[in-house]
Formats: C-alpha cells, sequence, structure tokens
C-alpha cells in the first residue's frame, strides 16, 4: 500500500477500513489468479516429483540463463563481469569465480541491477528493509510476483495447509490506529479470506478480545511474526487458558523464531509451526516441511554455504549464507550476501523430499553483540528464560557496554534485574557494563519487525 491509500486508510472507520482492504485485497488477490498462475503453480509442484539428478538439471538451466541475460542486459552485471569469459562457469562449484554481490549496491543503484529490456517505469517495484533492517527497492514484474505466490503455495501445501481456507495475519503493517482503546484489533480482508490482526496492540488489557476472536474465526492457519504469536501464546500460558482448537497450523516468518518461542506457542495452541524464512529480494527460500526440516527450495534459487574466506562450509559448519534467486530475471541477484547465517546439514528428511537439509539459521549476521574479547554472541533469548520480561532489546554502540531495553512482566523485583546482569555477565564477561532501561514497549524497525539485538559496531 502507498502513502497516500495509507492516509486515506487511516482515517476511515472501522468498518469502511474493512471495505478498503477488502478491495485492495481483491487486486492483491488477481496476482493469484488466471492461467498464467496457474500454470506456474503446475509447473513448480510438479518439481516436487522430480529425482535430485532433475532438480539439479531445472537449477542448472535456469541459472546458466540467468547469467547469460545478465551479462548481457543487466549494466551492473555488464561491467563485474567482463572479464570472466562464460565457459569459465561450467558447474555450481565455478560460482566462487563470479563477484560477490553485496546489499550496498542494491540500496544505492538498484537500477543498475534491472535488466535493461524492461521498461522501468512499467516495472512493479518492492519496497523491503530487507533481514537486516537496510531499506531496499526490488524491481520485478506480475509475472515474477505469480511465480513467488506459487512456490508461497507450494510450500504451504506441502504443511498440508489448505491455502484457500481462512487465514488469521498478525504482520508488520499498521492495520489499527495506535490509539484505539478498544476491539476490534483486528480488520477483515473478504476476498482473501484473510483477518488482519494488529501487532501492535497485544497488551494484558486487549489479549482476551483478540482470543476471543481467534476462537471465533477459527483459521485455517495463522500466519504471524513469531514474536506476536509469543506474546499471545506467553500470556494465555501464564492465564491457564488454552488455545487448541483454534487452528490446524502456524506459519511463522520474517524474524528469528527461538526454540522457546515454538514450545510456547505451539504447546498452547497444540497446532505445528511451520517456520518459513525468505526475504522480499526473492533470492531464498527456505521451509519447513511437516517432518520439522528447513527445506532450501533449489528451484527457487541457488543457496551457497560459504566460510569467511569465500570457501565452501561443511555440513555442520556455521556459514554465511550467499543466494542467486532463480525466480526475478527482471533484476537478478547473483551471489547476493544477504546477511544471515545457516548450517547446512548432509541427513535426507524422512519427508522423502529432494531438497537440501539445513540444520538451522542463526541469528542474522549483523544481530550478533561483540564482546571486549572478540566473541559474537547471538542468541541471547535463553538469557531471559524464566524471568518475567516480556520483550527485550539488547544495544550496543561501544564494545565494552550493552544497552538493555526491557518490558516488564508481573512478578519483576530488583532481584530479577540483579539475576538477569549475573545471567548476561555469564555470557559477555565481566569487563562489558551492562546498564538496563526499563521501557512500556520496544520500538520496532520499518516493517514492524522485532529486532533483538540492533549493534551499531
Ligand atoms: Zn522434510
Amino acid at each position: 500500500m502507498n502513502v497516500g491509500l495509507a492516509t486515506i486508510y487511516y482515517q476511515l472507520p472501522a468498518g469502511l477500513q474493512n471495505v478498503f482492504l477488502s478491495t485492495y485485497g481483491l487486486y492483491l488477490q488477481k496476482i493469484r489468479h488466471g492461467q498464467r498462475y496457474r500454470n506456474f503453480c503446475r509447473q513448480v509442484n510438479g518439481h516436487l516429483a522430480l529425482s535430485k539428478g532433475e532438480l539439479a538439471e531445472i537449477q542448472w538451466q535456469g541459472f546458466c540463463k540467468l547469467l547469460a541475460d545478465s551479462r548481457k542486459y543487466v549494466p551492473y552485471y555488464r561491467k563485474t563481469l567482463k572479464d570472466i569469459s562464460a565457459p569459465e562457469v561450467k558447474c555450481l562449484d565455478d560460482l566462487r569465480k563470479l563477484p560477490l554481490l553485496e546489499k550496498e549496491v542494491l540500496r544505492a543503484s538498484p537500477e543498475t541491477l534491472v535488466d535493461e529490456r524492461y521498461e522501468k517505469k512499467k516495472l512493479l517495484v518492492v519496497h523491503t528493509t530487507g533481514t537486516t533492517g537496510t531499506p531496499l527497492k526490488i524491481y520485478c514484474t506480475p509475472d515474477v510476483r505469480k511465480k513467488n505466490y506459487a512456490f508461497y503455495n507450494r510450500f504451504l501445501q506441502q504443511a498440508g495447509i489448505d491455502y484457500s481456507g481462512k487465514r488469521a495475519t498478525f504482520g508488520g503493517r499498521i492495520i489499527v490506529p495506535h490509539g484505539q482503546k478498544k476491539p476490534p484489533f483486528w480488520r477483515h480482508s473478504y476476498f482473501q479470506k484473510n483477518i488482519l490482526f494488529s501487532s501492535y496492540h497485544l497488551t494484558e488489557k486487549n489479549i482476551p478480545s483478540y482470543i476471543t476472536a481467534l476462537r471465533k474465526i477459527r483459521p485455517e492457519y495463522i500466519d504471524t511474526y513469531p514474536s506476536s504469536l509469543f506474546t499471545l501464546a506467553k500470556y494465555a500460558v501464564q492465564q491457564g487458558i488454552s488455545l487448541k482448537g483454534i487452528s490446524k497450523a502456524i506459519v511463522t516468518s520474517a524474524e528469528t523464531l527461538f526454540p522457546e518461542q515454538r514450545k510456547i506457542i505451539e504447546d498452547v495452541f497444540d497446532a505445528q509451526i511451520f517456520d518459513q524464512y525468505g526475504a522480499a529480494e526473492m533470492c531464498v527460500f527456505l521451509g519447513q516441511c511437516a517432518h520439522g526440516s528447513y527445506h532450501v527450495h533449489s528451484d527457487y534459487a541457488i543457496i551457497e554455504f560459504l566460510r569467511e574466506d569465500g570457501s565452501r562450509a561443511a555440513p555442520g559448519e556455521e556459514a554465511e549464507v550467499v543466494c542467486t534467486g532463480l525466480i526475478n530475471s527482471v533484476m537478478p541477484l547473483i551471489r547476493y550476501r544477504i546477511g544471515d547465517q545457516a548450517v547446512l546439514s548432509d541427513r535426507e528428511c524422512e519427508c522423502g523430499s529432494h531438497f537440501p537439509v539445513v540444520e538451522k539459521i542463526i541469528g542474522r549476521a549483523d544481530d550478533v553483540i561483540l564482546t571486549p574479547d572478540g566473541r559474537r554472541i547471538g542468541r541471547l533469548s535463553p538469557v531471559l528464560k524464566g524471568f518475567p520480561v516480556k520483550e527485550a532489546q539488547y544495544r550496543q554502540k561501544v564494545i565494552d557496554e550493552i544497552d538493555v531495553l526491557l518490558v516488564k512482566d508481573q512478578g519483576f523485583s530488583i532481584d530479577t534485574e540483579k539475576n538477569i546482569i549475573i545471567e548476561l555477565k555469564k555470557r559477555m564477561g565481566d569487563t562489558i557494563k551492562i546498564t538496563i532501561e526499563y521501557v512500556e514497549v520496544i520500538e520496532r524497525e520499518k516493517g514492524g519487525k522485532l529486532k533483538s539485538i540492533i549493534s551499531e559496531l
């Protein structure tokens, strides 16, 4: 939704906001209809029946075409790839002969990455903050969006979710005005069968109305940022409320899903979480199958797992994720450093999928605290386990200091603070100065994401 439309939307009463969202939803829904969309779905669903070798061939052919077109028609690659001749790239291993694409190029001069056969004015532009909070502009066509949806629907189907059913969404959009004190804290997009819940009104006072609404709606699945549904689930646990039977499945994305969040949400809803890791840059797609494994959808993108020296990491090693998207030929991203890390696995999943398995997606590369003794600490969620804290954020501006922003929960005392500091020092050492600051809410990033660590180092 552009700024003009958003301004109109916020001035409408709730009933008209529903009409507005539904009309806008109808426009979005159009992308998911028509013969071309159905063809894409058939095509990508058909890949599931292919052998490992056949999938590899599809990926390789897709890449060869992308590379050839990029060299010819994309100004950025015409320049950066001019010294590498086509025959030098004969297999996936040869990808490392090609330069890495930094996010800064995408941020500062996205136009240089657009295939010049397309007229920029006629292209769709997707605005994103990326996984690291950098504002980016991605050019594509309606066909690319259709393809993207076809992959997403395949992921839902594999998870056993009927995507034509009702959906409840907790995302980053401001759906309900900030100052609204009374329910409904949700709006309807009728044609998309989507009920959009506000992630910004989840206070103890308001949560009961969310639960009542969810019980009434009983969505086929809940599509959510982990932190939003976690807030609701934690409240339910504290109050001894079961959310069983509300929904069969939960899809999480956009933020790192921590093990503690997964456990509490799955327990209280008695539903399985299917975590999805993707990017608006359309250059990576990982999704959990019914067996809980994260699969790399290798017909969507080529994902390299690299060590710091640029060599290929072995399964089990923490590695940088470098992506080459295969679906957006309008703006090809070849060897794009997305800024995330993951661990590749060499095991086959019991689900029978030939897509490679990723053992885990580690906290984003930017989301780490650096300690004076040179350690990088990326996973701080266990620190607060069991403490009466609603939300937390760690901010680091200098190497020997961190600020911890906390939203207190009931039962928080001076002892709690002392114990949290003890736990933090256990991980960070004694030389780092820890300052705790109490806040009512933690400010979200652009796009509504809650970043657990903000580092300015
Ligand atoms: Zn699997």
